[in-house]
């Protein structure tokens, strides 16, 4: 089985290679930022801690957690941002765990099939591949959950402009957003196959079909692979 722990920077471009595997190769997708705004849902033993901590004034009107004020806050102070990520960490890395159980078990059950049944299982559907988009595969410790990391690269540049244009930030909240990671450099450093998100789409995407097939014929553990 592989689990692939997808991560890289804010705005690199995780999102578009997690729904290009899900699309072309129907792999399942696995999104910590689910699990963590799950982990806030109104009513969860975690939002009452947040607002403990920071007082009503963090929740709005209709009852969720103002994002918004709690990234004012949190990007803008390491400590705050440790501590809000101790609350959630466990939460999404329980998620993960569960789901990663129950998805060996789910594909282990070959014992009341027949051999045909199970060979056409094993090789028409891939099944046997999650993705994991963890953009704190690193920070969180959560490498272990994982049988190889890829890490999505863009430039510095890029990242700036993707997301003044997508989330509508100023160019000072995203290099402070940016500058709360672990730096890309380390973080490619540590993966096991960079993808490299500075060009077109379509170049993109033709080299993770590259590191699909790649890992397909080679065993990746300890391996660097960078598919410039
Ligand atoms: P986040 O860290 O915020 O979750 P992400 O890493 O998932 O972001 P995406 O959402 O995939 O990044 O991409 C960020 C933005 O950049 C999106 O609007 C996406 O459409 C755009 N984008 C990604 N790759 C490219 C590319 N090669 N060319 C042009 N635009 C791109």
């Amino acid at each position: 089985m592989r689990f692939i722990g997808l991560t890289g920077g804010i705005g690199t471009g995780k999102t578009t290679v997690s729904n290009y595997l899900h699309q072309s190769y129907q792999f399942p997708v696995w999104d910590a930022d689910i699990y963590g705004r799950e982990a806030v849902q109104p009513g969860s033993p975690i939002l009452g801690d947040i607002v403990e901590h920071y007082g009503q004034n963090i929740i709005l009107p209709n009852g969720n957690l103002d994002r918004q004020q709690l990234g004012e806050i949190v990007f803008n102070n390491q400590k705050e941002l440790h501590w809000l990520e101790q609350q959630i960490h466990p939460y999404v890395r329980h998620r993960f765990e569960e789901n990663i159980k129950y998805f060996i078990i789910k594909n282990s059950e070959f014992n009341d099939k027949t051999f045909q049944q199970i060979t056409s299982y094993q090789t028409t559907s891939q099944n046997s591949t999650v993705v994991l988009v963890i953009p704190l595969l690193f920070e969180a410790k959560m490498t272990d959950l994982v049988t190889e990391t890829w890490v999505i690269y863009s430039t510095l540049q890029q990242q700036i402009e993707r997301l003044i244009k997508r989330d509508r930030l100023t160019e000072k909240q995203a290099y402070t957003r940016i500058n709360n990671q672990m730096s890309l450099a380390e973080k490619c450093e540590k993966a096991d196959i960079v993808v490299d998100n500075s060009s077109t789409l379509d170049i993109l995407l033709k080299q993770v079909d590259s590191a699909i097939a790649y890992q397909q014929n080679n065993s990746v553990s300890g391996r660097k692979k960078n598919l410039n």
